[in-house]
């Protein structure tokens, strides 16, 4: 048992190298052990690229017949963009296969073990399996409710200002910027509401491309939106959605419908307290600043905004530093 968890979380570690480039799929992660030893591990790398599984195999030193696999996710059995996991683990002959979790997508769901089972391999699962489901939160509850993981996010300053009048244009340093862009790789959406994209004109773009750009949401009316804004402008490389309504569990679920499965709310103020108040979060993060804005601060979080933050029960908290900005994550419970 204290091997099994070792080794689980050894594959835990590989599997949070491919957050960011894996999405809308499951972050995964694999060794393959034989008499106690790691003969080859791997991670799923790519989005639409080998699954972990195969990496592992692949990257054997020895021959994987007759070794243990230790994998984050049930492995899969279905053809999808590429040929079932299931495959390839019976033909290198491993004896048994330890899994985190079962993935709770229809189309596998128990179905992996149970080929696996048939060729005489042996099951064991729910080994780290918190852990393993924390990892890949988003999927999880996508497949449960057809609806995206939320992640709010927003920048302060130290005396909690969320924008500024002076001529400088941010309020973080480029690190913490950075960090945003990364942030938004691992999502297929981006929201604002219509009186940030009046104020600020963003692009809500990844930068550098990548190739993977999220759709653009908007909440408000579009006939309030100038025709010049960059929205507008790059509409044609990347999509941008408008929805009037204000009810924003039906956003959550046309944007589900949509196969969406994590957005990133940024704002502005109005936004944010909304989707907090009504409980659509499930995920924050603030990177906070050590400047005092004082004077060349434009708009200060609201007492609403604080006071629905300061009601928020915040599980696994996390605090990095981006130089002198503070970064602060947690799931909402
Ligand atoms: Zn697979």
């Amino acid at each position: 048992m204290a091997a099994d968890i070792k080794f689980m979380k050894s594959a835990l570690t590989l599997a949070k190298k491919g957050i960011g480039n894996v999405e809308s799929n499951p972050a995964v992660g694999c060794v393959v052990v034989k008499d106690n030893k790691i003969i080859g591990k791997g991670w799923h790398k790519k989005f639409g690229g080998a699954h972990a599984e195969i990496n592992a195999l692949k990257s054997c030193k020895q021959s994987p017949a007759g070794a243990t696999m230790y994998v984050t996710l049930e492995p899969c059995c279905h053809f999808g963009k590429t040929p079932p996991c299931t495959n390839a683990i019976i033909k290198a002959g491993i004896k048994k296969v330890v899994a985190a979790v079962k993935d709770p997508t229809r189309k596998v769901a128990g179905k992996g073990f149970k080929i696996l089972k048939k060729a005489g391999i042996e099951i064991k699962t729910n080994i780290c399996k918190n852990e393993a489901e924390k990892l890949n939160a988003p999927f999880f509850k996508f497949a449960k409710t057809k609806k995206p993981w939320v992640i709010v996010k927003w920048a302060q300053s130290s005396d909690g200002f969320l924008a500024r009048s002076d001529e400088k244009r941010w309020i973080t340093n480029s690190a913490s910027r950075k960090d945003v862009h990364n942030l938004r790789k691992k999502v297929q959406a981006i929201l604002v509401g219509i009186n940030t994209v009046l104020a600020d004109d963003p692009m809500l773009t990844v930068r550098p491309d990548n190739g993977r750009q999220p759709l653009r949401v908007v909440l408000g009316r579009a006939s309030k939106l100038p025709q010049n804004c960059n929205l507008f402008r790059t509409a044609k490389k990347s999509p941008v959605y408008i929805f009037k309504g204000r009810n924003l569990n039906n956003v959550l679920a046309r944007l589900g419908k949509r196969n969406i499965q994590q957005l990133l709310v940024e704002g502005g103020q109005k936004v944010i307290t909304s989707f907090l108040k009504q409980k659509l979060a499930d995920e924050i993060i603030i990177y906070t600043s050590n400047e005092k804005l004082a004077r060349n601060g434009k708009i200060k979080t609201s007492q609403i905004m604080k006071k629905t933050y300061n009601r928020l029960k915040i599980n696994y908290i996390d605090k990095r530093l981006f130089a002198k900005d503070v970064r602060l994550k947690g799931f909402i419970k």
